[in-house]
């Protein structure tokens, strides 16, 4: 199925609201944005650049580095950096597209400015249960990505013929970033028919994959490389792993933003292993990432107890306690859930 909860109705009304509405428009990712989140924002501001609108991206906040070559054609402002810039641009715009994310938190340093935006907002997002904060919601859980989702809702508007050669790049981006290089979340058909689409355009897949994957410093590698050396405790019996980091181990290895993204879902590939779970210790709060394989739902887990959310097998949240109590509390909720572990690949 395309788009299966966005009816004709929705996207009359976006199209209405894009040819009706003049000045710039404005795509904000969520806060601390991966491929997907920049990826999808990049490719749906091309293409509306491309159909003669005024496009900025905006961020809550830095982007990673291995995102860094997606730049150039558009201009992508970090909210927290240049707050007033950005502040002034949005006073502009009439309309604001929140990607890639289901609830107005996540968007971290914008949330306010968000809620208080006196133009029309139009989410595009594939996590499930959003929350009403867009006046308009295309909001597709069966999604692989938010990338994917703009792919068919530009063909939707009619606006397939302003997707250029970057714009695909962007796409494919955020699509290769939310499946794990295509190994989860990928068994929608439809999928690689949006996937044919966009490698028609010429791009070329695998220098892709090398720009976004082969562009680790040598410190993120050692830290990586720590982590699961010395960090990283195996519980067989609960089928679950988990790695902690403190913020001045994080200091060792000179962390820069992006440093540990992916590190939670290594111990997904230990045999029998079905939950993992990523503590990192930030200035007053403890970030969590879950990871889990099959029918154990890390979102509801992180929802009950992190508050947090996201996908059925990806999710995050964070805790205010100190590091060594999260991790306490963490190892604590374990044998609650044993069951769901132990049945995690029963179909
Ligand atoms: P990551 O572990 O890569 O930071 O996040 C994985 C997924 O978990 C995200 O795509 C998002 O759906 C969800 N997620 C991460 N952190 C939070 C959070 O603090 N709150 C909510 N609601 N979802 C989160
Ligand atoms: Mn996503």
């Amino acid at each position: 199925m395309i788009l299966e909860n966005t009816g004709n109705e929705i996207i009359r009304t976006i199209l209405e609201v894009l040819v009706l509405s003049s000045g710039p428009i404005a795509i904000v990712p969520h806060s601390n944005p991966d491929g997907d989140a920049i990826g999808s924002a990049y490719g749906l501001g091309l293409v509306l650049k491309n159909a003669g609108k005024e496009v900025f991206i905006i961020t809550p906040n830095d982007y990673p580095d291995f995102l860094a070559w997606l730049n150039g054609e558009l201009e992508i402002i970090n909210y927290l950096k240049r707050k007033n810039t950005a502040e002034a641009i949005l006073k502009r715009c009439k309309v604001m597209f929140c990607v890639d994310f289901n609830e107005i938190g996540r968007a971290d340093e914008m949330e306010k400015t968000i809620a208080a935006f006196q133009g029309t907002k139009i989410l595009v997002d594939h996590h499930p249960d959003p929350t009403p904060f867009c006046d308009l919601m295309v909001s597709e859980p069966a999604y692989s990505s938010s990338a994917e989702l703009v792919y068919d809702l530009v063909v939707a508007l009619g606006l397939e013929g302003f997707i250029c050669r970057k714009a695909a790049e962007a796409l494919y981006t955020g699509i290769m970033t939310d499946t794990g290089s295509f190994s989860y979340s990928t068994s929608r058909p439809e999928l690689y028919r949006v996937l044919s689409a966009l490698v028609a355009f010429g791009i070329d897949t695998a220098a892709i994959h090398s720009l976004v994957y082969d562009n680790f410093s040598a410190d993120r590698m050692r830290l990586m490389g720590f982590c699961l050396q010395q960090k990283m405790v195996v519980l067989p019996e609960f089928r679950t792993a988990y790695i902690f980091l403190s913020r001045d181990e994080l200091k060792m290895f000179n962390f820069v933003p992006g440093d540990t993204e992916g590190f939670v879902n290594i111990p997904l590939s230990i045999r029998n292993i079905v939950f993992s779970a990523l503590f990192i210790e930030k200035e007053h709060v403890v970030k969590a990432s879950f990871r889990s394989k099959g029918s154990f739902p890390a979102n509801a887990f992180a929802a009950s107890h992190f508050n947090g959310g996201g996908h059925l097998n990806a999710a995050g949240g964070d805790d205010k306690d100190t590091l060594v109590n999260v991790v306490e509390k963490f190892t604590q909720l374990l044998p609650a859930y044993l069951h769901l572990l132990e049945n995690a690949d029963k179909k």
